[in-house]
């Protein structure tokens, strides 16, 4: 039986204690009512909550599981680094080994340098890219997440118009938008950022076309600017290269984070060639940047990306829900909208303005041990069983049979608080 006294309780003293409760991504304040704010323990593709409900999950830690909660090999990797040093007074040899394996892995990259955070690496990918040309102008486009420092957070409180000068924004996959924001910038180009596929919020998922991603090539090389490809979110579970190897298309720099070392703190950008110094003369640093535990952890990763089939069984496995799903929803008289790459999956209804079905959906499947996300997409982890699918699929029909009965449903009034995120970028 489903419960959660304890997250209230955790929930209340939050309150006191913590600014809003809760902030940033992990804020549940606009899921489904009674999401679990608070979680106690994971392994394999499981969660368990603050109260002992187990979840499949399908976050994933929004995106850093990708071999399994508790990965024995990583952690074990992981800890014996630990047990020798972790953060020193210089980093260790498995800096210089990580950045190897990676440039050798990553066809476009030929340097590596590494941080905590995704946003370390875009914010470091802004600068390179203004070094390199001593330009200003960034291309951007709408909508699409690069983190949460002055110049890319989506919720504008606390920065200035001066943090977000100089950016310039275009439509994802359409080649006229994006050449009439390179033309706004005239002589002024350091960068196009691209997302490797369209993967924001609240919306559809699309993968780029070819046109959209070669055009974004050429423009750069005719502005002498830099393609920036950030692969915080999806990198290594599209392609054991860059995302846009699926595209033919090669960045001048990419960013990375999140699934690297399995959920380990580190994130890197990496560079090609031309852009060497560039990376070389900013000054760009941290404490923990430099910490060698999550830098074993991250090797042994690659190293599971390079000889496991995980990319090709998170492709079935996400090809079998996508399937199943869809019956599901035509059995019990919804049809859904499941788009992106079916190991990077979002799932809305069709015909649901005020997300209302939506919401009624993952909350169902929530109390009945399988964690969704109604507006974000989700992730597929290579510890994931096809019978973990075709219980998920057993639930989601349940799950669909409680929105029926429930009959016609109000829009999510939580989510008029969106008024307030940033409307013009
Ligand atoms: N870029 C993308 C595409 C992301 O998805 C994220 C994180 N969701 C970031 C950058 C920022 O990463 P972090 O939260 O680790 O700073």
């Amino acid at each position: 039986m489903w419960t959660n006294s304890e997250d209230k309780s955790l929930r209340e003293r939050a309150e006191a204690v913590i600014p809003g409760g809760m902030y940033g991504h992990q804020s549940v304040r606009l899921l489904p009512d009674d999401y679990p704010q608070f979680f106690e323990r994971a392994s394999g593709a499981y969660l368990w909550d603050a109260d002992g409900n187990k979840y499949i999950d399908y976050m994933c830690g929004y995106g850093p599981n990708l071999f399994g909660y508790g990965h024995e090999g990583i952690d074990a990797a992981y800890i014996a680094q630990l047990k020798k040093g972790d953060t020193m007074t210089g980093p260790s040899g498995l800096m210089v080994e990580l950045a190897e394996q990676m440039t050798s892995m990553v066809s476009h990259a030929d340097w590596a340098m590494f941080c905590k955070n995704g946003t370390d690496a875009t914010t470091m990918a802004l600068m390179i890219a203004r070094n390199f040309t001593r330009k200003k102008t960034i291309v951007l486009a709408k909508g699409a997440y690069h983190g949460a420092a002055p110049w890319c957070t989506p919720l504008k409180n606390g920065t200035t118009p001066n943090d977000r000068a100089n950016q310039i924004f275009y439509t994802y996959n359409d080649v006229e938008s994006l050449e009439a924001a390179v033309k706004e910038a005239g002589d002024d180009l350091a960068a196009i950022f691209a997302a490797p596929i369209k993967h924001d919020t609240f919306i559809d998922q699309e993968d780029p076309t070819p046109e959209y991603a070669r055009r974004a090539r050429e423009l750069c090389d005719e502005a002498g600017a830099l393609l920036v490809v950030d692969d915080v979110r999806a990198g290594f579970r599209l392609a054991r290269d860059s995302s846009w190897s699926r595209v033919g298309v090669k960045p001048d720099l990419s960013s990375w984070g999140k699934a690297i070392a399995n959920g380990h703190p580190i994130s890197a950008l990496l560079g090609a060639e031309k852009a060497r110094n560039a990376g070389a003369t900013i000054y760009a640093t941290g404490s923990y940047w430099f910490s060698a535990a999550p830098m074993a952890a991250a090797i042994e990763t690659m190293k599971l990306i390079r000889e496991t089939d995980y990319l090709e069984r998170t492709q079935a496995l996400g090809q079998r829900l996508r399937k199943g799903l869809d019956e599901a929803a035509n059995r019990n008289g919804f049809a859904l909208r499941q788009t992106g790459p079916a190991e990077l999956p979002l799932i809305m209804f069709n015909d649901d303005p005020g997300l209302s079905k939506g919401y009624a959906w993952n909350q169902a499947l929530m109390k009945r041990g399988v964690y969704f996300h109604p507006w974000h997409n989700m992730f597929i982890c290579a510890a994931m069983t096809e019978a973990d699918i075709d219980h998920t699929l057993d639930v989601a029909d349940e799950a669909f049979r409680v929105v029926r009965d429930a009959g016609p449903l109000p829009p999510v009034e939580k989510l008029a608080i969106l008024g307030i995120l940033a409307d013009d970028n």
